[in-house]
């Protein structure tokens, strides 16, 4: 018996450890998850359960020991009550086809279905995930008890190897809880490291490492599709008399406050980033030229409409100057060194003719 419950114990650990490679490569687990998610992974554990129950050692007529329960409970203190009832459903059913639909493969169904409840309201509590597994699992082996004693009505023969069954299953329990923690804190590491690498630290926008690989993927995108690409550098006027007046932190507030305006005025599918000090870069996805200029002339009335206040209440106005390029409007190639290049051109354009201007490589300028 006790070979089989360590086998189950390293099937749990294995499905584990493939779950957390999939909720890494979806992110799933680490803020709110979606229903589809919630769905999937029910099923996911559901299926897990199923495959245990291959491994699962007879202990009386049609009764079997193993640490099923062990997957609604995990699930149900990772994701949500959800997936813990789903998984607990399927269970349910699994164990009911492959053992026969019999009056003791009906309790340990209705039993198994118990546990998912228990372990789906007990997942809503604000305890801890550690306090939360320890009582699903608990209460789910005085479920699994109950059963038991239902379906072999011989207390002796329950007694012979249930103390055993329940020492696993805690054992087992706080083996999964330090298995699924190590997975869970490490998935949640790479994903706050992968996004401090594309995201710059002041502003929230996409760094220049992001922006670099939007403009790759969405340029390739719009050559396939035959749609456009707006690109808009967007560089602060004389922003370093903001930082010389007014001190470096007043300059941040006036970099940050200038994000939040370009995020404003784009469309949620944008790429917003700042590319670097004072420079600032907004793809515009699927947007011709004439369109691009419209919306660059908006950020720029925008700023200058803007009072940007800094530390001690101080108020100040500040302009910008944008050079507007797009594929393959006004750049041939879909290249973005090429696109990068071109907007950059009409950037420096603006600011020689005067600043607080949007320009292009065709020298049509709009102010
Ligand atoms: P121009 O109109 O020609 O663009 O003039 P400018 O003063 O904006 O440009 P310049 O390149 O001379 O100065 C840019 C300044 O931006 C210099 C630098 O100290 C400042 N800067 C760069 N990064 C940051 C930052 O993260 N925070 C703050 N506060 N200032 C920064
Ligand atoms: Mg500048
Ligand atoms: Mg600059």
């Amino acid at each position: 018996m006790i070979n089989v419950l360590f086998i189950n114990i390293c099937i749990i650990v294995t499905f584990l450890y493939f779950s957390g490679v999939l909720s890494k490569r979806y992110s799933i687990g680490m803020s709110s998850n979606s229903l589809p998610v919630q769905i999937n992974s029910g099923i996911l554990f559901g299926i897990y359960g199923i495959v245990l129950m291959l491994y699962t050692i007879p202990v009386g007529s049609n009764t079997y020991a193993d640490l099923r329960h062990l997957f609604p409970v995990v699930i149900g203190t990772y994701i949500g009550p959800v997936p813990a009832i789903i998984s607990a459903i399927i269970i349910g059913i699994g164990r009911m086809m492959l053992y026969g639909f019999t009056s003791s493969g009906i309790v340990a169904c209705i039993g198994i279905i118990v546990v998912g409840i228990i372990c789906a309201i007990i997942s809503r509590y604000p305890l801890s995930r550690f306090h939360k597994i320890n009582l699903m699992n608990i209460l789910s082996m005085i479920v699994i008890l109950i059963t038991l004693m239902i379906n072999i009505k011989d207390v002796p023969t329950v007694m012979s190897f249930y103390p055993i069954q329940l020492g696993i299953a805690i054992i087992g329990g706080l083996f999964v809880y330090a298995i699924t923690e190590y997975i869970y804190s490490t998935n949640k590491l790479f994903v706050q490291l992968e996004q401090r690498a594309t995201t710059d630290h002041l502003t929230q926008l996409n760094n220049l490492r992001a922006f670099e690989l939007a403009i790759k993927t969405h340029l390739a995108h719009a050559n396939e599709r035959g749609e456009n690409l707006s690109l808009l550098v967007i560089d602060i006027d004389h922003f370093k008399k903001i930082n010389d007046t007014y001190g470096h932190s007043s300059g941040d507030v006036v970099l940050k406050s200038i994000g939040k305006i370009l995020i404003d005025y784009s469309r949620s599918f944008d790429v917003v980033s700042r590319n670097g000090g004072e420079e600032f870069t907004v793809l515009l996805l699927d947007c011709p030229h004439h369109h691009a200029l419209v919306i660059a002339e908006k950020i720029r009335v925008g700023v200058q409409n803007h009072t940007f206040i800094l530390p001690d209440q101080i108020f100040v106005s500040i302009t910008i100057s944008i050079g507007v390029a797009t594929y393959p409007d006004t750049v041939a190639t879909p290249s973005g060194h090429a696109l990068v290049d071109m907007a950059d051109k009409a950037l420096y354009e603006a600011k020689r003719t005067g600043r607080n201007k949007v320009c292009t490589l065709e020298l049509q300028t709009m102010k």
